[in-house]
């Protein structure tokens, strides 16, 4: 992989500093349910609906809470206990 690639997929952010900031805030927790378990990364607005594949536009959601979010546009970082930080991206 190229190291300043700038389409990296989804999956690339579970390999990411930024990425790993974020699940250590919420303890690996979904903020939506908070379920412990395996969080995966939830783009906030969806790719396909044209949000960026910034970390400012990811949070923490288990994989039930992902699939049932689809493809509308919800924020679950602003009812959270923990706030994303400006991580380097
Ligand atoms: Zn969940």
């Amino acid at each position: 992989m190229e190291p300043g690639s700038s389409e990296a997929p989804a999956f690339s952010y579970h390999f990411r500093p930024a990425w790993l900031a974020l699940v250590m805030e919420c303890s690996g927790r979904c903020l939506r349910c908070v379920a412990p378990g395996k969080p995966t990364v939830d783009h906030v607005i969806p790719l396909d609906l044209g949000g960026p594949n910034t970390i400012e536009n990811v949070q923490v959601l288990c994989a039930a809470c992902n699939s049932e979010k689809g493809r509308e546009i919800l924020d679950y970082r602003e009812r959270g206990a923990w706030r994303p930080r400006r991580a380097g991206v």
